[in-house]
C-alpha cells in the first residue's frame, strides 16, 4: 500500500538536507511511495517579499529575485558537480515564469499575483530534488501537483474540489506508483481557468493529506525537525515533552488553537480515512516520533500552543446602546465577509472584543464595515496562547506579562496578552 511522505522547507533547506532526504527515500523504497515538497528553507516568504516589490513597484525588486534565484543555484552547484546537467536549465526556466509576469506593470489583484509567483517556490524545490534522486539512482517521476490538485478561486486560500481532485489521482496515480517513486509540489492547485492558486501558508501538509486520502494510502509521515509532537514549541519553551501517541481528535483541537506543528486542515481528510498520520524527525528518521491515530490516549500533560501577530478589536455601539444579538449577526457578518476567522470572543453589556490573525487587509475591509455603527479601538502585537488539560501549574508556568482576555472551560484556558 501506498506511502505520502510530505517534506518540510526546513528539511529541504541546503544540500545536506537534500541528501538527507536522499537517504530517508532509499530506507524506504520498497513500497509505493509518493513525496510532496515544499519550497526550500524561507523561499515561501522571500517570494511574499518580492511579490510585494512587484506589486508596489518597489526599487527592490531584482535583488529581492536575485537573493531567490542566487541561494538554489547554490544549492544546486552543491548537489551536481556537472554544470551541464539539464536541472541547471530547467531551473533557470522555470524562473523565467517570474520574469514573465515581473516585465510588464501589475494588472491583476494581489492575491492573484501572489499565487503565480509563490508557487514558484514549490516548482523548483520539486524539481531540484526530483532531478537530485534520478541523479543518485532513485528513479522517480516528477509530477504537476496542478494536474491533481483542483480548487476554486480564492487564491491564497483556495478550497479543494474533493470530487475533481479525487477521480484525477485515482485515473492514473495507484498505478503510477506501481511501478515508480513520484515526486510532486505541496501547497499548490489549480483552477477550472487553469491559473495556480495555493492553499494558504504551509498547506504542504494539507495536500500530502488529500492526496492519501484520494489515494486511501497506507500512512503519511512528515519529516520535520522536531523529535515528534511535542507539548510546547521547543522554540520558545525548554522541558518539553514529546507525545508518542495522540488521538486525531487531540489533534485537531491542538491545530485548531494554532499548533503549527502541523497544518489545521492535515488531520480531519486522515481520519474520514483512518489513515494514521506518523510525525517524525528528518535528522533521526529510525525513531519513532508520534503517531497520530483513532485512539483512546488520555492527554494529562499541558499542552502549550501559542498564535503569534494576532489583533485584538473592540467595538462599541455608536449610540452606546446594549450589545444585542442584532448588533452580533451584523459584527458577525462583517466578519465573514471579512474572511476573518475569530480567535477569542467576550461580550460585556457594552462592548465586544475579539481576537484574530492579523491581515492588514482583510482588518481594514473588516473595519470599513462596521466602522458606520461602531466605535473600534485595536491593539496589534498581541499573542494568544491556549493551554490545553491546564492546570494551575501550568499556568502559573507559562503565562507570564499583560493579560487582556482570558477563558477557561474545562479543558482548555486562553489568554489574549502582549507579545513582549
Ligand atoms: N511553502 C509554503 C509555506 O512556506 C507551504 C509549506 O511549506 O507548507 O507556507
Ligand atoms: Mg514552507
Amino acid at each position: 500500500m501506498t506511502q505520502v511522505f510530505k517534506f518540510g522547507g526546513a528539511s529541504v533547506k541546503d544540500a545536506d538536507g537534500i541528501k538527507n532526504l536522499a537517504e530517508i527515500v532509499k530506507l524506504n523504497s520498497t513500497k509505493p511511495l509518493l513525496i510532496v515538497i515544499s519550497a526550500m528553507g524561507k523561499t515561501t516568504n522571500a517570494l511574499e517579499k518580492l511579490t510585494d516589490s512587484y506589486f508596489y513597484q518597489k526599487e527592490d525588486i531584482e535583488q529581492v529575485f536575485d537573493e531567490i534565484k542566487g541561494y538554489h543555484f547554490q544549492i544546486l552547484h552543491q548537489l551536481f558537480t556537472d554544470a551541464s546537467h539539464p536541472v541547471f536549465d530547467e531551473i533557470a526556466n522555470t524562473f523565467v515564469e517570474i520574469d514573465w509576469i515581473i516585465e510588464d506593470e501589475p494588472q491583476d489583484t494581489y492575491n492573484f499575483i501572489y499565487d503565480q509567483i509563490v508557487s514558484v517556490g514549490e516548482l523548483v524545490s520539486t524539481k531540484i530534488v526530483s532531478h537530485y534522486l534520478n541523479y543518485l539512482d532513485i528513479s522517480n517521476k516528477w509530477l504537476d501537483a496542478r494536474s491533481y490538485i483542483q480548487t476554486n478561486n480564492t487564491y491564497r486560500e483556495a478550497k479543494i474540489d474533493w470530487t475533481k481532485t479525487e477521480s484525477l489521482i485515482q485515473k492514473d496515480l495507484p498505478k503510477l506508483l506501481e511501478s515508480q517513486i513520484a515526486v510532486t509540489q505541496g501547497f499548490i492547485g489549480n483552477t477550472s481557468e487553469n491559473f495556480t492558486t495555493t492553499l494558504g501558508r504551509e498547506g504542504s501538509d494539507f495536500t500530502a493529506a488529500i492526496f492519501a486520502s484520494c489515494l486511501n494510502a497506507e500512512a503519511v509521515t512528515v519529516w520535520k525537525d522536531v523529535p515528534g509532537i511535542l507539548n510546547a514549541d521547543p522554540k520558545l519553551f525548554s522541558d518539553c515533552h514529546k507525545f508518542d501517541e495522540l488521538s486525531y481528535a487531540e489533534a485537531i483541537e491542538m491545530t485548531y488553537y494554532g499548533a503549527t506543528v502541523i497544518h489545521p486542515k492535515t488531520i480531519k481528510p486522515l481520519q474520514n480515512k483512518l489513515i494514521p498520520l506518523y510525525v517524525k524527525p528528518f535528522l533521526a528518521p529510525k525513531e519513532n516520533g508520534t503517531i497520530i491515530k483513532e485512539a483512546l490516549v488520555e492527554i494529562t500533560t499541558p499542552i502549550v500552543i501559542v498564535k503569534q501577530n494576532q489583533i485584538l478589536v473592540t467595538l462599541k455601539t455608536r449610540d452606546l446602546s446594549f450589545i444585542t444579538e442584532n448588533h452580533l449577526k451584523e459584527i458577525f457578518k462583517a466578519f465573514a465577509d471579512a474572511n476573518i476567522k475569530v480567535n477569542t470572543l467576550q461580550i460585556s453589556a457594552l462592548s465586544f472584543s475579539a481576537s484574530f490573525d492579523f491581515r492588514a487587509d482583510k482588518f481594514e475591509a473588516f473595519k470599513a464595515t462596521v466602522q458606520s455603527n461602531y466605535e473600534l479601538r485595536f491593539n496589534t502585537g498581541i499573542k494568544l496562547m491556549t493551554i490545553r488539560h491546564a492546570d494551575e501549574n501550568s499556568i502559573k508556568k507559562y503565562i507570564t506579562g499583560e493579560v487582556y482576555l482570558e477563558q477557561r472551560s474545562r479543558n482548555t484556558a486562553q489568554f489574549v496578552l502582549k507579545d513582549e
